[in-house]
């Protein structure tokens, strides 16, 4: 059971710190900086070793604040909180939390975009486990050499597919680190148990290869046998040395995540928080949707441009809620359309189709662009995953305003340089009609005395509070159910306000309760399901509560 994690007089696994001096202030997990107080200073032997003045959180948090925003872009800044969060954890997070909104696409997209690509560079500490190829046959060991014990949530990638910039090998390490990051800011999952890890199987990136700074082995990436045979031996590995650890497979290349996940899914506490996740936040903004154009989820049809793993993860989601709400499977499936880099998905257009495809392959005449196929099909939404910016074109959102009076328009490829429309030209381009959301955020803007504030359909509403609910109740699956849930949890928490201005997510100062909220109902799911270890508490609500991490720094004396 996740123990509680109590803030006063306690250390993070429930024993007074046995450290002192300078270990205590070298622990970021320990640290209080300036704020060790005057008995804490002479108990822990800290005497010297601080400044004479003992500052309160609340002016740390000044003078933090501050600092960060001096900095001149988005990398520094970045750069700035890493070092913060490696030095005091309580102190991170607590600035994270309360500011929210300005923090997060900091530690997570876009920056983190950014942040991978110059990761060689910016790279100070380690923060997370690198496992190589050389390393295989002793994985187990390598992951024995973590210095916290009882991991209970992984984060793992092999950095072949970051976000919308493709092959970043091993700097893909940025993204794991900030998921985990959210995880404990989002959801209160205590940093002590997160362990980011990076699967280095090499990079087909010739250009790293090429670069002084690249950290990880310059060489091809292994594929084949080789490769599924080092995923095995990792999966075998987390189970022995960490084995109540829930794994979220992040930012895999397509032709290997869907086989990891259904393969490993009912193996090992797992989930793809690119397929399944990004599934549940673009359904959630899609029923926010519906609330504004006042039709229901069976009147729908779909149209993506990019039938990845994103794609085709929401039209799965999609079809599993339709079919909840009465359509027949394939009468679901048949609302779904693609255009992938060959043009629309339809049988007979002659080449192979990996099976997350052949579902959506509808019987239709060939259609060479995205612009013909929206004249065609006249979909009543559009949802951008392909990473290819400005492929939702004036033409084409102007085509959907004219076919539709609320035309849903979701541009969520990431980050920010990859969208495939920004806010204000769907905005500007259907005369205010449109309903927007992005994977990365875009400023709100007022157009014609109409305000319209994007919704961000970040993934950030719905991991933190499935892998929260999967990890207290125990559960031995995460199934589409829980996501199913989770979408519609979140759905039900955008407020008519949000709607006011056209915005299908919660504002993100609410992440702690939606998070609550999801973790909740998934943990539902699993008791109903028998797929919960522990018992179901009276109210689990309450129950999750108390085990969220609060940033608060603990009394030592
Ligand atoms: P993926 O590599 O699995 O799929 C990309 C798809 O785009 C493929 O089907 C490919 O054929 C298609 N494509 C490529 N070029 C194209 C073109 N010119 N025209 C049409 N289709 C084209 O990647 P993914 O995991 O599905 O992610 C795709 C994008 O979605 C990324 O930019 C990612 O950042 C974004 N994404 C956003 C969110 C979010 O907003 N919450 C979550 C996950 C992924």
């Amino acid at each position: 059971m996740l123990p509680p994690f109590p803030s006063k007089g306690l250390s993070a696994w429930g024993e007074p710190p046995q450290i002192t001096g300078s270990q205590v202030l070298t622990n970021p997990l320990l640290n209080k900086g300036t704020a060790f107080t005057e008995t804490e200073r002479d108990a822990l032997g800290l005497r010297g070793l601080l400044p004479p003045r003992v500052f309160t959180i609340e002016e740390q948090l000044k003078r933090t604040l501050n600092s960060l925003r001096r900095k001149p872009d988005n990398i520094e800044k970045y750069i700035y909180l890493t070092t913060l969060q490696n030095r005091n954890e309580v102190l991170f997070y607590r600035l994270v939390l309360d500011h929210i909104e300005e923090t997060v696409p900091l530690i997570y997209t876009p920056t983190v975009g950014q942040a991978c690509l110059e990761y060689g560079s910016i790279y100070r500490r380690p923060r997370g486990m690198f496992i190589s190829l050389r390393e295989r046959g002793r994985i187990a060991e390598i992951l024995r050499h973590w210095p916290q014990p009882g991991v209970r949530l992984i984060v793992v990638t092999d950095g072949e597919r970051i976000l919308g910039l493709g092959d970043l090998g091993a700097l893909g390490m940025g993204i794991p680190v900030g998921k985990l990051s959210l995880y404990t800011a989002c959801a209160g999952v205590h940093p002590g148990y997160c362990l980011p890890i990076t699967l280095d199987v090499g990079t087909d990136n010739l250009a790293l290869h090429a670069g002084e700074a690249y950290i990880g082995l310059k060489e091809k990436r292994v594929r084949g046998a080789v490769y599924d045979e080092f995923i095995e031996e990792f999966v075998t590995a987390v189970k022995t040395v960490f084995p109540k650890a829930l794994l979220q497979w992040e930012d895999f290349g397509n032709t290997n995540a869907f086989r990891m996940l259904s393969t490993y899914r009912r193996r090992i506490l797992s989930f793809n928080d690119d397929i399944q996740g990004t599934a549940s936040v673009a359904l959630a903004g899609f029923l926010g949707a519906l609330r504004l154009t006042g039709s229901t989820l069976v009147q729908q049809k779909l149209l993506f441009l990019g039938a990845g793993e994103a794609g085709t993860g929401i039209a799965d989601l999609y079809v599993a809620a339709a079919k909840a709400a009465g359509l027949s499977e394939a009468d679901a499936r048949a609302r779904c359309w693609f255009v992938d880099s060959k043009g629309l998905l339809v049988k007979h257009r002659g080449d192979p189709f990996p099976a997350h495809k052949a579902p959506y392959a509808h019987d239709h005449p060939l259609v060479a662009t995205l612009a013909e196929a929206v004249e065609t099909l006249k979909p009543t939404a559009l949802i951008g995953v392909s990473g290819q910016p400005a492929t939702f074109t004036q033409e084409i959102v102007a085509a959907m305003a004219r076919n539709h009076p609320r035309p849903i328009i979701f541009a969520l490829s990431n980050p920010t340089s990859k969208a495939e429309c920004t806010a204000e030209q769907a905005y500007t381009w259907s005369d205010g009609r449109a309903i927007f959301a992005s994977g990365s955020p875009f400023p709100e803007m007022t157009l014609n005395g109409q305000r319209h504030v994007p919704g961000q359909g970040n993934n950030v509403y719905i991991f933190p509070g499935v892998g929260l609910g999967a990890l207290v109740c125990e559960a031995t699956e995460v199934t589409d159910t829980m996501f199913l849930a989770a979408a519609q949890t979140l759905a039900s928490l955008v407020e008519p306000a949000d709607l006011a201005v056209g915005r299908v997510y919660p504002p993100l100062t609410k992440i702690r309760d939606v998070s609550l909220r999801i973790a909740t109902a998934v943990a539902e799911c699993a008791h109903a399901a028998g797929l919960a270890r522990l018992p179901r508490p009276a109210d689990i609500s309450a129950d999750i509560q108390s085990r969220m991490f609060q940033p608060i720094y603990r009394e030592y004396i």
